[in-house]
């Protein structure tokens, strides 16, 4: 199996999309250098093959960024995946007992932020499901966008792959055969018996696991694409959190330690700010 990838589909008899997602060294990139306990680590890779797949949809340059809040000992866990089929993804950890994703997600919510570029972003919130962060995706596509949805991921130590079925909007349509239920249904239980993850990991493409679980099903299969981790972090963005300080704090901290520090939540990159790069940061106001 090529790991990163990325395979969308149609079912050519019915209004259903699909599309399969698998990580390796996106997911593990994130992880890396942040020492997040396994289960975490884990959770982060269901959050990105999700992310991904939802990313695969989007008809515009932009970004979809998957945000959940309040679970326990986990106060945020957020993944952001581009039109470009980048991905990153950070997660603040405040103990390091272990839950379950029903404790974690008792109190949580998904934040979803659709963020075409240069134009105003689209948020929608749902409450955590018990069940699994896949299933809240499909909570929040019925709720927010009538479409329904099956989302699965299947997590090994080497890899997070994600499998996901919707029934697409009737403005996409065109001259297939209306929306069936029991079709929808038959669908989602041959995608719930996907094998194994040894067996997963053996198949030659995504393509073919895909046509594996469908045997009888004609696809349209589109191009496969790459997908890959990469931080929008940059000593312009950093500079603005530096600013959204203000003066007078900023002011503190360089009379304090002498420069001022930041490490990027996502990738770990140190950014330092001497005296004369906050004064040319704040402009005329003096430092
Ligand atoms: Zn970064």
């Amino acid at each position: 199996m090529m790991f990163d990838s990325l395979q969308r589909f149609l079912f050519v008899r019915y209004p259903i999309r699909g599309a399969a997602v698998i990580l390796h060294k996106a997911w593990k990139d994130s992880c890396q250098g942040h020492a997040y306990p396994t289960e975490i680590d884990n959770l982060i890779g269901e959050a990105m093959a999700a992310n991904a797949l939802m990313a695969s949809i989007l008809k515009f340059d932009g970004s979809i960024s998957l945000e959940l809040r309040n679970s326990k000992c986990l106060p945020l866990l957020l993944s952001q995946s581009r039109s470009n089929r980048t991905l990153r993804a950070m997660a603040k950890v405040e103990c390091l007992e272990s839950y379950s994703y029903a404790e974690r997600s008792a109190d949580a919510q998904l934040l979803i932020s659709i963020e075409p570029e240069g134009e105003h972003r689209y948020q929608g919130m749902v409450n955590a499901s018990a069940e699994s962060l896949s299933k809240t995706v499909e909570g929040y596509f019925l709720q927010s966008e009538q479409l329904n949805t099956k989302l699965i991921n299947q997590i090994d130590s080497n890899f997070s792959l994600g499998l996901f079925l919707q029934q697409m909007p009737e403005t996409d349509q065109e001259e297939l055969n209306p929306f069936s239920e029991d079709i929808w249904l038959s669908l989602q239980k041959k995608i719930e018996s996907i094998p194994e993850a040894k067996q997963t990991e053996a198949f030659a493409s995504l393509s073919a696991l895909i046509a594996y679980i469908f045997p009888d099903e004609p696809i349209h299969f589109f191009q496969e694409e790459n997908l890959r981790f990469q931080c929008s972090c940059s000593r312009a963005t950093i500079g603005k959190i530096i600013l959204s300080l203000g003066v007078e704090e900023a002011r503190q901290i360089l009379k304090e330690q002498g420069s001022i520090e930041v490490r990027c939540d996502f990738c770990n990159a140190a950014y330092s700010f001497g005296e004369s790069d906050i004064h040319t940061l704040f402009g005329h106001k003096t430092i």
